[in-house]
């Protein structure tokens, strides 16, 4: 007999199927690539660099590019230094014969020496907001939920906290305490979504050596079943989990072919979470087997590390 949940949520994941495609050609998501295309990816040493003077920093650019992006670096702040190649012409024959060697076409130029340049962090700087792919929820449909979250999370050993939160993240998930902070002040839309979401990790990531290896997926897999636990609910939050799914799988495809990789696990959490927060009337069948491996990974002990 077909089960009608099993029909639910598999729609919920076919409406997030269709969300992240229908995002990848907006203008929404075009503003943000271009946005996105202005900051350099640094190298290995440079990342060290940075957050070894700066282990805060989110977003990192020159001067010249925060302008460019509409914002500019607030009088006073201290530039984050990392190491910028300097380089020098060639002369003209040698560069030929380079060009021809290597056929490419910066070959009239080379690398003589490395020199220290200041770039700074987003929170050094004010101005336009940058181009986002996720949209904060503002709705208030989901206020009754909040609390039955935290009921089910702490009867599953791992309690919420609402606390002011330093940074911009809406929440997170600390293994090693097994515990799980929503920052203060949310709408209760967007405190539900965080919930669900933190609470995905704490059933389904509690290891942080695999959530290190495999952040993207971890992160796509939270935010899928916070969809689909809200979309059960007949909240919307496509605003905020279209972008979020497809930033950390690296664009549209790979969200999408992720997406069918982990429904099984993403389907088990949500129907998981959906059990534990519905009153009787809804509840829904939750004995299948990947609502036991989903069990399995929950007990696993786990060291630190924030997610
Ligand atoms: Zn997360």
């Amino acid at each position: 007999m077909e089960n009608p949940t099993t029909d639910r949520l598999t729609a919920a994941m076919s409406t997030l199927e269709a969300g992240i495609k229908a995002l990848a050609d907006s203008d929404q998501w075009r503003r943000f690539l271009k946005a996105q295309a202005a900051f350099h990816a640094y190298s290995y040493s440079n990342t060290l660099l940075i957050l070894s003077q700066k282990p805060e920093a989110t977003r990192v650019a020159g001067f010249r590019t925060w302008l460019k992006l509409g914002r500019h670096v607030r009088k006073g702040e201290r530039g984050i230094f990392i190491l910028a190649p300097v380089f020098a012409r060639r002369k003209a024959e040698e560069a030929q014969q380079v060009q021809k060697d290597a056929g490419d076409d910066v070959a009239d130029s080379r690398v003589v020496c490395f020199r220290l340049v200041a770039v700074f962090d987003v929170a050094q700087t004010d101005g336009e907001d940058l181009p986002a792919p996720v949209q904060k929820l503002t709705g208030d449909t989901a206020s009754d939920l909040f609390g039955r979250l935290v009921a089910f999370s702490a009867a599953n050993g791992c309690p919420v906290t609402v606390e002011h939160i330093a940074g911009s993240a809406y929440g997170f998930y600390a293994p090693r305490d097994h515990r799980i902070v929503v920052r203060e002040g949310l709408a209760p839309d967007q405190a539900v979504k965080t919930a669900v979401h933190e609470i995905a990790h704490s059933i389904l990531h509690r290891d942080p050596e695999v959530y290190a290896a495999h952040r993207g997926d971890c992160e796509l897999e939270a935010e899928s079943v916070a969809f689909v636990v809200l979309h059960h609910s007949g909240i919307d939050s496509g605003a905020y989990s279209f972008g979020y799914v497809t930033t950390w799988a690296g664009g549209d495809e790979e969200a999408v072919k992720a997406l069918k990789t982990s429904a099984a696990r993403i389907q088990a959490t949500a129907r998981k979470i959906i059990d534990g927060i519905s009153t009787d009337a809804e509840h829904c069948d939750a004995g299948d087997e990947e609502t036991l491996r989903t069990d399995a990974l929950a007990g696993q002990a786990a060291p630190a590390v924030a997610g």
